[in-house]
């Protein structure tokens, strides 16, 4: 074959490729809202998604509706604060599909709305241990495995929260932030082993979570003043995390990557 009809069918080949093609991605918290949105996005976009949440009946119909649509999708129930869970599920990877290229830590919990001098040493464990000690330790079980592929891609789904502490979310702010730390100290350890870890800071986005929220008149009052022109869809969130695993992204780094329609606003 000439040099150019090579590059004309390499090129072409290249077009048809999925940007996720065969690529292994685990996303937790996944069977509704934001980590449907983006187990949904991943596996059109070519990878094959193992997808999990605390409940198998959530699990079983989120599978059963994104295999309707013809992705490549598998779940199990896993509550990412239990380390057996978390053991089951790298398992369950492996076992399927053989490999982890990707991880999508997305899964958290908000137990408490009100003022933060009410919050409870309970309330800021619990936020704590599933929302960021949980979030590293998956990801720790991760990495020798995503390391194994030679290159590799996580992120973790934080808030804006993170940047703007809201004190009626004290505890899930503060904890955020930490998420930004994490996202950022990982990034610098893994880098080396050529896994890239990014995180989301998401604004207000319209699913059961946003929902508990905005009932709480005090912060339905803010809505305004805080920036917040309209809600997010959850399937606004996908495409970057799309992108953020793809080769395209591949020198994006340690970033915390603001999705809140102009909230931030950092500079
Ligand atoms: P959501 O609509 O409440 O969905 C949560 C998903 O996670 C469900 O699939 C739920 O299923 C699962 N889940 C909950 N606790 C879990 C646990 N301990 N282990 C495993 N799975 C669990 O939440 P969302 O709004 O999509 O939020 C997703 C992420 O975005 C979170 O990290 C959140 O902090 C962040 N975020 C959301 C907003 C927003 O406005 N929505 C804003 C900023 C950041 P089960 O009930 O079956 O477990």
């Amino acid at each position: 074959m000439s040099q150019e009809n090579y590059l004309i069918k390499s090129n072409a080949s290249a077009k048809n490729r999925k940007p996720l093609q065969d690529k292994v991605a685990i996303v937790t918290g996944s069977t509704y809202g934001i980590g449907f949105a983006i187990a949904r996005r991943l596996a059109q976009d070519g990878a094959h998604v193992l997808l999990c949440s605390r409940k198998t009946e959530n699990v079983d119909k989120a599978v059963q509706q994104l295999k309707e649509e013809g992705l490549s999708i598998s779940g199990i129930p896993c509550h990412v604060g239990n380390e057996k869970d978390r053991e089951k599920l790298v398992a369950m990877a492996l076992v399927t599909y053989g490999k982890i290229d990707i991880l999508i830590c997305n899964a958290a919990v908000n137990p408490f709305v009100g003022p933060l001098f009410e919050t409870t040493e309970e309330v800021w464990k619990k936020v704590f241990h599933v929302n960021v000690i949980s979030t590293f330790l998956l990801i720790k079980l991760a990495v020798p495995h995503i390391q194994k592929q030679g290159s590799g891609s996580i992120i973790i789904c934080s808030s804006v929260a993170g940047y703007l502490p809201q004190p009626y979310i004290g505890p899930y702010s503060i904890a955020k932030t930490s998420v930004h730390g994490l996202t950022n100290m990982l990034a610098q350890a893994l880098r080396f082993m050529n896994i890239r870890v990014n995180s989301l800071v998401l604004g207000l986005i319209n699913t059961s979570f946003s929902k508990v929220i905005l009932k709480t008149p005090e912060i339905e009052s803010k809505l305004i003043p805080l920036g917040i022109h309209r809600l997010g869809e959850p399937e606004e969130c996908a495409g970057i995390a799309s992108f953020l695993c793809s080769e395209d992204a591949s020198y994006i780094n340690g970033e915390n990557i603001g999705v809140t329609g102009g909230m931030l606003g950092r500079l």
